[in-house]
């Protein structure tokens, strides 16, 4: 063999190659860790949290860091959803969801809520340290986008119906306020759609 051309390491320097191949090997089984948990918390056709994830990150924060704070909880359905399955097929209306999960991320400003998808064409939201203006000027922001991406986009007029209820005052259980929220959303369905709805004790009390 030519000594000239075979490298001479020192025992240190060969201790620090081995250290370092070792971090590259440790970093890169941590990244890809860190990448199971992330699908392991998604949901595959929209990217955002599958719904226990979105409710398990909700209640931590709400019985945590958010403790002191006001905030919402937000679910929002698409209107008539079946019918654009029906009359386009199940890809389109596969595509229909995907849009209105991104406008959700950007409407509402993803870094200030936990958004997940709660199943079919519903999502949850906890929108954080918000006062109930702020809900309503986003949710709206949030219908006439939808209006216009889904008319400009080629799927028709496609709209969608929200409930809403607040921590503390509706309560503190993530639970009564999912159940709130989602007996708003039924009173917008019940109005007519395409609308906004703030739970009120009028919509009746949780009993359990
Ligand atoms: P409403 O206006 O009262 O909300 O009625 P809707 O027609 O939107 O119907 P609803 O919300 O009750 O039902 C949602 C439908 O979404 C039922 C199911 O066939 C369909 N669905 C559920 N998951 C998926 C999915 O991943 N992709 C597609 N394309 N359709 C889905
Ligand atoms: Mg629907």
């Amino acid at each position: 063999m030519d000594r000239k051309s075979t490298p001479h390491y020192t025992e240190a320097q060969l201790a620090e190659k081995d250290r370092q191949e070792l971090m590259g090997i440790i970093s890169a089984q941590n990244r890809r860790i860190a990448e199971l948990e992330r699908n392991a918390e998604s949901d595959p056709l929209t990217g955002l949290l599958h719904k226990t994830a979105a409710i398990d990150k909700a209640r931590k924060f709400l019985g945590g860091e958010g403790k002191n704070g006001f905030h919402a909880v937000i679910l929002a359905d698409i209107d008539n959803f079946k019918g654009i399955n029906d009359s386009r097929g199940h890809l389109f209306g596969d595509k229909v969801i995907t849009r209105f999960a991104s406008l959700l991320k950007t409407t509402l400003n993803e870094k200030n809520c936990i958004i997940g998808r709660a199943g079919g064409d519903e999502f949850f939201i906890l929108m954080k340290n918000c006062m109930l203006s702020d809900v309503l000027s986003r949710t709206g922001q949030l219908r006439s986008e939808l209006g216009k991406l889904c008319s400009s986009g080629g799927c028709g007029f496609v709209s969608c119906s929200l409930g809403v209820s607040c921590f503390p005052s509706d309560s503190r259980d993530l639970n009564v306020l999912y159940e709130y929220a989602d007996r708003a959303l039924y009173r917008s369905k019940d109005d007519g759609k395409n609308r906004c709805t703030v739970y009120d004790s009028s919509m009746g009390k949780h009993y359990l």
